[in-house]
C-alpha cells in the first residue's frame, strides 16, 4: 500500500518518483509488471502502449528498484542528496508551524535517518 506520509511529511509533496526516457525506452513494460505499487501504467494509443509514470506518489521515497531492472538504462530518479535537504526543508518548515497541511503529526528531526 502507498505511504501517505514520510516522516511526517505528505508524501505528495516529495518529489521523488521516476522519470523515462522515451528515447531510450522500449516498451517492454517490465516496469509496469515490476513496481508492485502501481506507480507506473500503460497508456494505450490505438495499437500501441507505452509506461507512463501515473502515481507517482505510490514510489517509495528512495527506492530505485524498477531502475535497476529497465533493459533499457530509461529509468531515472532524483539526486538522493538534493531530495534529502528538500525533506529536511519541509521537515523544519513543519516543525515551526505544526497546524500546516499534513496528513500525520511531525516526529522529531532526531529521527530522520535515511
Ligand atoms: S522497463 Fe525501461 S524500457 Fe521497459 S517499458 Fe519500462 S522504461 Fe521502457
Ligand atoms: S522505485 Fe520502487 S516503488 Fe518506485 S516506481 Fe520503482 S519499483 Fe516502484
Amino acid at each position: 500500500m502507498p505511504e501517505e506520509t514520510y516522516h511526517g511529511i505528505a508524501r505528495k509533496e516529495i518529489p521523488w518518483h521516476p522519470t523515462i526516457d522515451y528515447e531510450k525506452c522500449t516498451n517492454c513494460g517490465t516496469c509496469v509488471k515490476y513496481c508492485a505499487l502501481g506507480a507506473y501504467e500503460f497508456l494505450v494509443i490505438q495499437v500501441e502502449k507505452k509506461p507512463i509514470v501515473k502515481n507517482p506518489s505510490n514510489c517509495v521515497v528512495f527506492c530505485t528498484g524498477c531502475e535497476e531492472q529497465c533493459p533499457a538504462g530509461a529509468i531515472s530518479f532524483p539526486s538522493k542528496k538534493e531530495t534529502r535537504k528538500i525533506i529536511l526543508k519541509l521537515k523544519k518548515e513543519k516543525l515551526k508551524d505544526p497546524l500546516a497541511p499534513s496528513n500525520s503529526v511531525a516526529t522529531p528531526l532526531s529521527s530522520f535517518n535515511t
